[in-house]
């Protein structure tokens, strides 16, 4: 058997810990004492919308999904003012990306990222045996002047995560604006916002307007992981244009989307309340960080956030996130960003962050 020779150098992805796993490891009988806030999850839990959705879909869960998803996109065009078919669904937005390497890349081809963004997009580029270019970052942030100089005739498109994993920081609307009137035609421009909801408003950028205007080489993705709760289920979406979108169905497997799934996020569209409430949760907590740690041992360095996760230097992050992880507080160590002193930590509950900020007080 001959695998194909460079899937070999595919970096395999090291997710959060799952608390179940922790608590076998560490012999944690409790495991409702174990706080993870390591996958940047909504610790107030899926939209109660959504949870009552799920729980009257139980009885049609032995049929098949419907793979087009036509009460979803129909729900969705018209809150976002695009056509249906400027919509596509997928298994967590991080089926998208991978959409777009099988449409997109391939041998003598590469993508621009920015050099502490998402991994995943390394991943996919390696999956395909295409080659990421990481642009340098300017203060934890995306330099799209530097993505700029990085684009070669080869590459196939450009990815900006906005708000960014790991980082938590934004690029400014009038940078992006600058940077897409700078874009060769032949790159995609691709607009990672998982975390948009968490954004305040004057910063969101307008790029669905770019779709309304027929933009042909804009694609946005965001997905109901993050804000709306609902990481389990593993839906996501991406808004381009039909063209766009008509070829990335084509790498669609006719039942990518769960019933589930798509009834819970049907739901959750509906939940400003519970969204709003997120977002406050989140504020306050972010806002908790920024007091809590200059006051730690000599005071800790953290990244100002625009995301539902705080970037902070703790020294050896891979040591602390062991300590954590001994205390019941799972966070996610940095070092495969290669930020080796430096863990992010999920924003949770005000309980939740009072629980970690003393677990951190205890071990540095
Ligand atoms: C969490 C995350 C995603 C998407 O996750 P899915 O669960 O696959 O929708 C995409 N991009 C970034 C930057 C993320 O952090």
């Amino acid at each position: 058997m001959k695998p194909n020779e460079w899937i070999q150098s595919v970096p395999v992805y090291e997710p959060g810990r799952p608390i179940e796993e922790v608590a076998r490891e560490l012999g944690f009988d409790d495991i409702s004492e174990i706080i993870k806030v390591a996958s940047n999850e909504n610790e107030l839990g899926p939209s109660p919308k959504a949870m009552k959705a799920m729980a009257a879909a139980v009885t049609e869960m032995h049929r098949y999904p419907d793979g087009g998803c036509f009460y979803l996109k129909d729900k969705l065009s018209a809150k976002l003012g695009v056509k249906q078919q400027n919509l596509l669904f997928g298994n967590g937005s991080n089926e998208l990306i991978e959409f777009l390497g099988h449409v997109y890349l391939g041998p003598n081809t590469n993508l621009v990222m920015s050099e502490g963004a998402f991994v995943v997009y390394r991943l996919v580029a390696k999956l395909f045996n295409s080659q990421a270019i990481a642009a340098p970052m300017k203060k934890f942030a995306h330099d799209l002047d530097a993505m700029l100089a990085a684009i070669t005739p080869e590459t196939r498109m450009v990815i900006i995560c906005n708000p960014n994993n790991p980082t938590g920081t934004i690029v400014a609307p009038a940078k992006i604006k600058t940077f897409l009137k700078k874009l060769p035609a032949h790159v995609l421009a691709v607009f990672d916002e998982a975390y948009l909801e968490y954004m305040p408003d004057d910063q969101k950028p307008d790029l669905i307007k770019e779709i309304q205007k027929g933009r042909e080489n804009v694609i946005v993705l965001r997905t109901f992981s993050k804000a709306y709760g609902l990481a389990g289920l593993r839906i996501g979406y991406a808004v381009g244009h039909e063209k766009l979108i008509g070829l990335l169905n084509r790498a669609r497997q006719p039942f990518n989307v769960n019933a589930m799934g798509m009834a819970a996020a049907l739901a959750a569209l509906d939940d400003d309340k519970h969204l709003a409430k997120t977002r406050k949760t989140n504020f306050q907590g972010l806002e908790l960080f920024a007091c809590e740690f200059p006051r730690i041992g000599t005071g800790l360095e953290f990244v100002p956030s625009f995301a539902n996760f705080i970037l902070v230097k703790t020294g050896n992050g891979r040591e602390v996130f062991k300590a954590l992880q001994t205390r019941k507080v799972i966070v996610r160590p940095m070092d495969g960003y290669g930020l080796p002193e430096w863990i992010r930590i999920t924003v949770g509950t005000p309980a939740q962050n009072r629980a970690v900020l003393k677990a951190l007080k205890e071990i540095l």
